[in-house]
C-alpha cells in the first residue's frame, strides 16, 4: 500500500498560522489515538490501536509488511476514514464517531515513500505547493529551504538534485506550512545504503532541532531504533509493544517482539523463579517464571568457551565485533556476538554459555 497513493495524498501540508505564534514549528503537536479500528473489504486491518505521540516526540511504527503501519499513518493524516475509535490532535478530535476532518485541515505534514516531488515544478514551487499566496510571498519558501540546508536552490528542478537533496525538498514541502506534526512513510527507502545513513542522521538532527512531533513508518528495525524516541511494534493490526528502543530490546513484551526486533536465540527452558535450565546450562531470567519457557537470549549475552558441545560453523567479522554461528549436533544453531578479533575459528569445538545477563523467558502455550 505504501507505494500507491493518490495525487491529493502526495503531501498534505496545510496552510494556516502557527498556533503558538513563534517563528517556526513549535506548535504543541500532541497526537492521541484511541482504540482505532479500520477495515477495508476483509478483516480488520487495525484492531483497536491506541497510541500517543507527545509534543516534540519521534515515534516509529515498526512492523512486517502488511501489519497496518501505513494504514495507521494515513488514518492520522485523514487520508483514511476510521471505522471505530478516535484520533485527536492537540485535544481536538479529527477522526471519530461522525467526525472526519479533511486532511488539508489537520495541519499535518506528510512525506511519502517516493517523496512525490512534482518533476515539472521548480524546487521552490514544490516547497510552496501547500502554501497560501501570502505565505509564498512572505519568503516562507526560501526560509524553509534554508532550514533544510537547501538555501539558494529554489530555482533548480528536482531531477538536478541528489537523492538526499530531493528528500530534503520533500521534507521542506511538508514543513513549509508549519504543521503541528509530521508523518513520514518509509522516508529513506529510496536511498542507497550509504546515503541512507547520512541522510537519516541529517534528518534526525533537523527534526530534533525543530522539535516537531513526528510519526514515521519503517520496517527497518535499525531505523526505528536510531530515530525513534519510542517505537510501536506492530503485528497484524495490533501494537504488540510501545516503549523506548532500549526497553523493547532488553525486555520485549512477547516472544514475537523478541524475535522480530534484533537478533535473538530461542531455546527451551525449565524455569524455577529467576533461573531456567537450558541446553546451554543455567540462564538468569528477568522475570520469575515456573515450568516450560521459551528463553530469548541476545547474541551478545552468550559466550564461547573451549569445549565439546558444539562446533563453530561460521565466523562473521564486522570490525567493531564479530558473530560466531555455532551448531549443536541436533542441528540447533546459536549466534554469539563478541567484541574484538575472533578467538575461535571455523570448525573448532566449543561450549556455549550465558554471560549471566538476565534474559526474557516466555511461558510456553
Ligand atoms: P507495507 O510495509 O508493506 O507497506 P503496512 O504495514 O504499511 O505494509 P498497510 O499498507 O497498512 O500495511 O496494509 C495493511 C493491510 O491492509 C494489507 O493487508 C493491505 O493489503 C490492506 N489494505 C491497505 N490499504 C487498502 C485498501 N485501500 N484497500 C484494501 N485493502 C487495503
Amino acid at each position: 500500500m505504501s507505494t500507491t497513493h493518490q495525487l491529493d495524498g502526495h503531501m498534505t501540508g496545510t496552510a494556516g498560522p502557527p498556533s503558538d505564534g513563534d517563528s517556526g514549528h513549535r506548535t504543541a503537536g500532541l497526537i492521541t489515538i484511541d482504540s482505532v479500528v479500520k477495515r477495508f473489504d476483509g478483516p480488520d486491518v487495525l484492531r483497536s490501536v491506541s497510541l500517543d505521540a507527545q509534543p516534540r516526540e519521534m515515534v516509529a511504527l515498526l512492523g512486517p509488511s502488511g501489519c497496518g503501519k501505513t494504514t495507521l499513518l494515513r488514518s492520522i493524516a485523514g487520508l483514511e476514514r476510521i471505522d471505530r475509535g478516535r484520533i485527536d490532535i492537540d485535544g481536538t478530535t479529527v477522526s471519530g464517531p461522525g467526525i472526519h476532518v479533511r486532511p488539508e485541515d489537520r495541519r499535518i505534514g506528510m512525506v511519502f515513500q517516493d517523496w512525490a516531488l512534482f518533476p515539472h515544478l521548480s524546487v521552490g514551487a514544490n516547497v510552496g505547493y501547500g502554501l497560501g499566496r501570502d505565505d509564498r510571498r512572505s519568503g516562507r519558501v526560501e526560509e524553509t529551504l534554508e532550514l533544510v540546508g537547501l538555501g539558494g536552490l529554489g530555482d533548480r528542478y528536482p531531477s538536478t538534485l541528489s537523492g538526499g537533496q530531493q528528500q530534503r525538498v520533500a521534507l521542506a514541502r511538508a514543513l513549509a506550512p508549519r504543521p503541528r506534526a509530521l508523518l513520514l512513510d518509509e522516508p529513506f527507502s529510496n536511498l542507497d545504503t550509504n546515503l541512507r545513513i547520512q541522510v537519516r542522521t541529517e534528518v534526525h538532527r533537523l527534526l530534533t532541532e525543530l522539535g516537531v512531533t513526528t510519526v514515521f513508518v519503517t520496517h527497518d528495525q535499525e531505523e526505528a531504533f536510531v530515530l525513534g524516541d519510542r517505537v510501536a511494534v506492530m503485528n497484524a493490526g495490533v501494537i504488540e509493544q510501545l516503549a523506548t528502543p532500549a526497553t523493547i530490546y532488553e525486555t520485549p513484551a512477547s516472544r514475537w517482539v523478541a524475535d522480530f526486533v534484533g537478533e535473538a536465540n530461542l531455546l527451551e527452558g525449565d524455569a524455577h523463579g529467576h533461573r531456567a535450565s537450558t541446553l546451554i546450562g543455567s540462564v538468569n531470567l528477568d522475570v520469575a517464571r515456573t515450568g516450560a519457557v521459551d528463553v530469548v537470549i541476545r547474541p551478545e549475552h552468550l559466550v564461547l568457551e573451549p569445549g565439546h558441545d558444539a562446533v563453530v560453523e561460521l565466523v562473521e567479522y564486522y570490525g567493531h565485533d564479530h558473530v560466531s554461528i555455532v551448531a549443536y549436533p541436533d542441528g540447533r544453531r546459536f549466534r554469539v556476538r563478541a567484541t574484538g578479533a575472533p578467538r575461535f575459528e571455523r570448525g573448532q569445538s566449543v561450549t556455549v554459555r550465558s554471560d549471566g545477563s538476565p534474559s526474557s523467558g516466555f511461558p510456553v502455550g
